[in-house]
Formats: C-alpha cells, structure tokens, sequence
C-alpha cells in the first residue's frame, strides 16, 4: 500500500502528532519538528527539527496556534518520510494542536509538571 499520498506537501500544511515519549511535535514539508520553545500560554511555539541534536541541522518553524509564522534555514538532511509514514500508520496525525494536545493529556501519567516537554530528546525508534 502507497501511503506517500498521505504525506501533505503543501509548505503551509501543518500537522500535527506525538513522539513516543508523549511530547508534542508537528509535520511540515515532510519534516518533523520539537517544541523547542512556547509563549503567550503555549499559543506561539518554536519547533527545532527532530534532528537538531543528532546531526545540528539548524532549521526551525514558528507557529501561533495552528498557523507558521516563520520558518527559517534549510534542513541537513533527508525527508523524515519514513519517520511520518510511521505516526500515520499508527493514526498519530492530527490536524489541530488541541485535537493532538488532547490525546497527550489521556496518555500522560503525571500531573501538572509539564517541563519535560521542552526538553529535546533523541526519538529514534
Ligand atoms: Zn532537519
């Protein structure tokens, strides 16, 4: 089965999904992005790409709700296809932040310390 149909590669498409330790991350232009950083209640976020610590790619993306503000430098690497095929298989991909926002809140297991989810973390499979 073809699933690459699925992948949106629209620039302005953003999408939405959970790494495996339960953190938020979003999909743009088939590459997979961290919360690096939040304001104004977590409405404005900075996302550095899953591979910033890994291989120092530098590109991030700058989001205010459900919209990109700002993207900015090019990635070091190859598409995260498989990486998004995967959240797609296992219908981890959402098209909001509170839809995915809600399905962390059900499958977090500690209350009200938050913190973990800015920290960048390998989410190699
Ligand atoms: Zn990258």
């Amino acid at each position: 089965m073809d699933l690459s149909i699925q992948i949106v590669s629209d620039t302005t498409a953003l999408q939405f999904t959970v790494s495996n330790r339960g953190s938020l991350q979003i999909i743009l232009n088939r590459y997979m992005y961290l919360t690096h950083h939040k304001a104004h209640g977590g409405r404005k976020r900075r996302w550095r790409c899953i591979d910033y610590r890994r291989l120092h790619c530098p590109a991030f993306v700058d989001t205010d709700g459900d919209s990109v503000v700002k993207r900015k430098y090019m990635h070091s690497h190859p598409f995260h296809d498989i990486k998004i095929l995967k959240k797609i298989q296992r219908n981890l991909v959402y098209s909001s932040t509170a839809k995915a926002l809600s399905i962390l809140n059900a499958t977090q297991k500690h209350d009200g310390n938050t913190c973990n989810e800015d920290n960048i973390m390998d989410e190699s499979d």
